[in-house]
């Protein structure tokens, strides 16, 4: 499978023009073996550093991409953090002029942060479908502690080798299934926030993550047989995602209130108890059970008018309660020029009808559930690390984690 994605570079319908970084994306079975066409065919140049850790260079082997310098990486206690990018940085050669990442996500996020330290070149090469970061100019690290959302650099291209893909350990095409799953409420809650506010919006990114969703539940079935069309087609749609941010600039058609359920367990807040941390995909595929669960129960409801609340602030101290001391400055701060003060009583009585369609247009929490079920992916709270019974607590703190006006969001506005 080729992707050209300088096709989605330029003015678009929406009125904007859409910057691409990324070029193009090859995910095929053998990929890594024509890695040098593909370099020559996209153009890439210079002295160059690849990057693995022990796990995926070991299953790279073989297939390596040349490189004048390599670094492995130990993957005992590895995280985009600034020990792992100090470490690199230390060893990365001064001349070198394109880092390629071969692995997961985490080794992205190293390499594609210390690229951009550097103001050098990156190029992709996922060793596992498990996140639709691969072409995300951003790179979420773990900064002395704190989630942190750091500039770094998109890749020129990505070459996925397939083969490599499909014997990665099975929670990682689990996890990029979740994370592809979280496209329906993410989308949803752009287009709500759109028809509740005039959030900026666009059809065409909206279609790419849309069909990105649907390849993937396309190929479910195939995923759990083993099938090589499956896993290109579960990698293309981790893909098109990413281009679909890239082209918005932002995450904001990849993730929405589900997305904000798992950075919520990540970050831990004092009120709730984390037994142990599930991937990020898991987690967003159970986020969206939950959310649509309760994105549901609130569209039963066909007249608001009685149920809607005046905007309010929420007080400092309900944050500091839940979220500790070490959290609450953030939390507090992101929620500064709260997003949902746009929003008046009248307009959500008005617009609730087409809340209601969209929200109609959702698959149901079931039928999401079944899909997690069927490749024995994580279903629920319980299974990523926390109990049922902080759900009220889940939903009424998640959507604080970021300032991004959802339909969780404007839940404070509902007395439902
Ligand atoms: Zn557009
Ligand atoms: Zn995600």
């Amino acid at each position: 499978m080729f992707v050209d994605s300088t096709v989605y570079s330029g003015d678009c319908s929406c009125g904007r023009s859409h910057d691409m970084v990324t070029k193009a994306a090859v995910i095929e079975s053998g990929a890594l073996f024509r890695f040098e066409e593909y370099a020559k065919r996209f153009g890439l140049s210079g002295k160059r550093c690849v990057l693995y850790d022990e796990n995926t260079y070991a299953a790279t082997e073989g297939r390596h991409p040349f490189g004048e310098q390599e670094i492995v990486m130990c993957p005992e206690n590895l995280h985009a953090n600034e020990i792992s990018t100090a470490w690199v940085l230390e060893r990365l050669e001064n001349d070198v002029e394109v880092i390629i990442a071969v692995g997961s996500g985490t080794v992205h996020d190293v390499a594609r942060f210390c690229a951009h330290e550097r103001g050098i070149h990156f190029v992709s090469c996922p060793t596992g479908a498990s996140v639709d970061g691969f072409c995300s100019t951003v790179a979420a690290m773990t900064w002395h502690g704190f989630k942190k959302t750091l500039p770094a650099v998109a890749p020129d291209f990505v070459i996925a080798d397939t083969d490599i893909i499909k014997n990665a350990p099975p929670e990682l095409v689990r996890s990029g299934v979740g994370d592809i799953l979280a496209k329906y409420t993410a989308l949803a809650d752009w287009k709500m926030a759109h028809v509740l506010t005039g959030e900026y919006y666009c059809e065409r990114i909206a279609e790419i993550t849309q069909q990105a969703a649907d390849a993937v539940v396309e190929s479910l079935s195939g995923i759990l047989s083993g099938e090589d069309e499956a896993y290109e087609r579960v990698t293309y749609a981790l893909v098109m995602s990413g281009i679909a941010m890239q082209m918005m600039g932002n995450s904001r058609p990849a993730s929405g209130s589900e997305h904000h359920v798992s950075h919520l367990i990540e970050m831990g807040p004092a009120g709730l108890d984390v037994r142990f941390q599930a991937l990020h995909g898991e987690k967003t595929g159970v986020g969206s059970v939950v959310a649509i669960r309760e994105y549901k129960r609130l569209a039963e409801t066909e007249d608001v008018s009685s149920h809607v609340l005046d905007y309010n602030d929420i007080p400092d101290e309900v944050i500091r309660n839940y979220f500790g001391e070490k959290l609450a400055d953030s939390i507090i701060a992101e929620n500064e020029k709260d997003c949902l003060s746009a929003l008046s009583r009248e307009a959500l009585i008005e617009k609730w009808p087409q809340v209601r369609q969209i929200v109609a247009s959702l698959p149901s929490a079931q039928e999401v559930y079944d899909m997690l079920e069927m490749i024995g992916a994580k279903r629920s709270l319980e299974e990523i690390g926390v109990t049922d019974r902080d759900t009220a607590a889940i939903l009424k703190y998640s959507p604080l984690v970021r300032n991004r006006l959802t339909l969780m969001r404007v839940r404070r506005m509902l007395d439902l």
